[in-house]
């Protein structure tokens, strides 16, 4: 584990060191949990971005993009349940003076009994060696059972207190399980407050006064009120999708790890409207599609698992979130929600506008059914990051560090590098980058040894390296060098956009979930 911190220290650092991520507001010390991205981090993010986008709206013909304001109507807030319920259970220990999520603290132990169980688990595997009988040992072994027991129950207590908003109850449980602070080590704990995540602000200012606007902490709501706007123009037909890309704002009060938990980030939402009754089957098809999204970018299928919740937003009649497997374990990365006509339905009674569907094949009219994918794009931006970043030891002592990026989502998809820096070289280069870099993101690089500049492009995960030498004026063929695998191989400069094309374009990439 201490070791997994180490990495992730130090891909925070690669991520400064080399353009992708920096501190908001450094030169004054920063801003916490607000981030900047850099000249290279730009480029991945917008690759992801697009790759969503992309795989949302062009392959399926019944959705279509918004982009709705990051202000709106106060009272959607109201209507939406986030004035009165978007809260976090907060708790402060005495003596480190930290602040703690109650329910994270708890989430926390479960997860400590999970581990204890798969470690007996894992010991008897080891032990019984091909006979083991997984199924039977966690049936019959009496510390495994106890654990489970263990687990359940609390699992059973925080359900409770957590559905019945019951702070006191989760303060109890803190206690009881003898949950200490990681830092101070002690059980001096406070009691348990509710904490509103929006940020307020406020709007114009007229003889009345200004209006107290706030900050949206989701991109949905501001597609459901336009839910009647885009169907109607749109002439959409049930089931149809809206999806939007933007900033989404909510003041964290335990925020860290970097940009897993920020207070001002980007999501990519789409909700899904469906008939009343067929949410279930509409469910199941997009926590599977959109497992898939993920796998087709090959970081690793085994990196992926899915939490089904225990406790259900106010609004929703089943969730899953898409886990990733972060350096500092198993994250929420997307979330996949069954939301029930709520929100729809909320609008409607508190605009006092009729939001209803007539539905030609039944001939009646409905408050249709949403199914919300939820993912947030620099929690994707991390997944990628992480689990790119590789310390490769080379033969002959030498080292690297390189990122493994899918190709499609590089910053940079090729770099142009002349051997020497005369005899014409840099001429010919610059031709090859003036051609490329029409359809691809092309860097001319000529400082350093070669060497130096391929450690450059490796360690902002450049998939691939085109060496201009001598013979290249003789036969117009230049080194193609592979990031990954290191190899080279001679092919003819009119040959670079075809192979290019193959490998970075996020055309491939999409196809990959027809
Ligand atoms: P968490 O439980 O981690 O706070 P959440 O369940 O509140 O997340 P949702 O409201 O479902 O998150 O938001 C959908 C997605 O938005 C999340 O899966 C995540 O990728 C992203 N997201 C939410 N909060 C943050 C944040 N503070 N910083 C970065 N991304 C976030």
């Amino acid at each position: 584990m201490a070791q997994q911190e180490d990495v992730f220290k130090k891909i925070v650092a690669h991520a400064k060191e080399y353009g992708f991520v920096f501190p908001s507001s450094e030169i004054y010390d920063g801003l916490s949990a607000v981030y900047d991205y850099g000249q290279n981090g730009v480029e991945l993010k917008n690759n992801i971005k697009r790759y969503w986008w992309e795989a949302m709206t062009l392959l399926h013909e019944n959705i279509v993009g918004i982009d709705s304001a990051i202000f709106m109507h106060p009272t959607i807030w109201k209507a939406s349940g986030h004035v009165d319920a978007f809260n976090d259970p907060l708790i402060d220990n005495r003596d480190s003076k930290k602040r703690y999520r109650a329910d994270v603290l708890i989430e926390d132990q479960i997860a400590k009994i999970d581990d204890k169980i798969t470690k007996e688990v894992e010991k008897a595997r080891k032990r019984f060696g091909e006979s083991f009988d997984e199924t039977m040992f966690r049936q019959t072994n009496a510390r495994v059972a106890d654990l489970v027991a263990r687990r359940e129950a609390l699992h059973e207590r925080f359900s409770q207190a957590m559905n019945d908003n019951n702070l006191d109850e989760l303060r109890q449980i803190i206690i009881d399980e003898e949950i200490v602070d990681p830092i101070s080590g002690t059980k001096n704990w406070t009691e348990v407050r509710q904490f509103n995540l929006m940020f307020k602000t406020e709007m114009g200012s007229t003889a009345d006064g200004a209006m107290t606007v706030y900050l949206r902490p989701e991109t949905a709501q501001g597609i459901f009120v336009n839910y009647l706007n885009v169907q109607k123009t749109g002439r959409m037909r049930i089931p149809f999708g809206i999806a939007q890309i933007g900033k989404a704002f909510r003041n964290e009060i335990v925020a860290r790890q970097f940009i897993f938990r920020m207070r001002e980030f980007e999501q990519m939402e789409m909700q899904f409207f469906v008939r009343p009754g067929e949410e279930m089957t509409w469910f199941k098809y997009w926590k599977e599609w959109r497992l898939r999204w993920h796998k087709a970018l090959g970081l690793g299928d085994e990196k992926y698992r899915y939490h089904d919740h225990e406790k259900l937003a106010h609004y929703a009649n089943a969730a899953t979130d898409i886990e990733f497997q972060m350096p500092f374990g198993f994250k929420e990365v997307e979330g996949i929600h069954s939301r029930t006509n709520f929100d729809l339905s909320q609008h409607e009674k508190f605009s006092g506008k009729k939001i209803q569907y007539f539905d030609p094949e039944l001939n009646s009219s409905y408050t249709p059914y949403v199914i919300e994918t939820s993912i947030g794009v620099d929690r994707m931006f991390l997944s990628v990051l992480c689990s790119s970043y590789e310390e490769q030891k080379l033969d002959g002592g030498d080292s690297r560090v390189v990122l493994h990026l899918p190709a499609a989502l590089a910053p940079v998809k090729c770099a142009v590098m002349p051997l020497v820096r005369k005899d014409g070289l840099p001429e010919l280069a610059h031709e090859i980058v003036d051609d490329l870099k029409f359809d691809f993101s092309t860097h001319y690089d000529e400082k350093d040894s070669i060497g130096k500049r391929y450690r450059r492009q490796d360690a902002i995960g450049t998939p691939f390296c085109i060496t201009v030498d001598h013979q290249s004026l003789e036969d117009r063929t230049v080194t193609l060098r592979h990031r990954d695998s290191m190899e080279q191989e001679r092919v003819a400069i009119d040959d670079l956009h075809k192979i290019i094309h193959g490998r970075v374009s996020l055309n491939s990439l999409l196809r990959k979930l027809k």
